[in-house]
């Protein structure tokens, strides 16, 4: 996932853009620090321009401590309700996330577009180029990871029907109730054949 291009020039006021002020970090190497609050930010994933939105404005806090060289440590808080659909069902799903920031920083004015890096021992490092961070990239890509792997309406969702997509939930369909029923005279007749056959009959529902 990489930083999308300053978003000046395509300014869409339904998106937030969070981002951080790090003249100061990078000229005095004092802190620094912004908080607020974001429902829709965008963000690049594969080249494309991707949405993330939450189901009420989520909240974010974060500190930015200057290190050794052009490097700095990004800390600080993100609570967010992210919306993502049923793994079964497809039906819209409120994920409560409440996550602790924590990641590397270095600034490299030489860079064309900032991107996340990962050295050597696997750690990730948010390579930046201007003294305004974007947060949005960073904010989706948090939140994407931080997400569970299988997310569920509820644990009991039947899901859709396979052959119609019907929501199961709601109601049942035809094929879901296709129970196959073989007539008495056949399962007579296979069990002659192979006495084992009649086992078959087990399979069928109780009622
Ligand atoms: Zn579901
Ligand atoms: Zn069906």
């Amino acid at each position: 996932m990489s930083l999308p291009k300053h978003p000046n020039n395509l300014q869409d006021p339904t998106i937030d853009y969070p981002d951080i002020d790090l003249s100061k970090a990078l000229r005095d190497h004092s802190d620094a620090e912004v908080e607020g609050e974001f429902s829709r930010i965008a963000y690049l994933q594969n080249e494309e321009m991707a949405i993330l939105e939450t189901s009420e404005p989520a909240y974010y806090e974060v500190r930015v401590t200057p290190m050794d060289h052009d490097e700095f440590w990004l800390s600080g808080q993100l609570d967010a309700k992210v919306m993502q659909e049923c793994a079964r069902c497809l039906r819209p799903v409120a994920v409560e996330l409440s996550l602790e920031l924590g990641t590397l920083l270095r600034f490299n004015p030489k860079v064309e577009t900032p991107f996340l890096e990962q050295d050597d021992a696997g750690q990730e490092i948010w390579i930046f180029n201007n003294s305004n961070l974007e947060l949005s990239p960073y904010f989706a890509e948090t939140l994407l990871i931080g997400l569970p792997m299988s997310i569920l309406h509820d644990p009991n969702c039947k899901g859709l029907c396979m052959t119609c997509g019907q929501d199961l939930n709601e109601r049942t369909c035809e094929h879901n109730q296709a129970v196959k029923i073989v007539p008495l005279e056949e399962q007579e007749e296979a069990a002659r054949k192979n006495p084992f056959a009649a086992l078959k009959g087990l399979d069928l529902p109780d009622e």
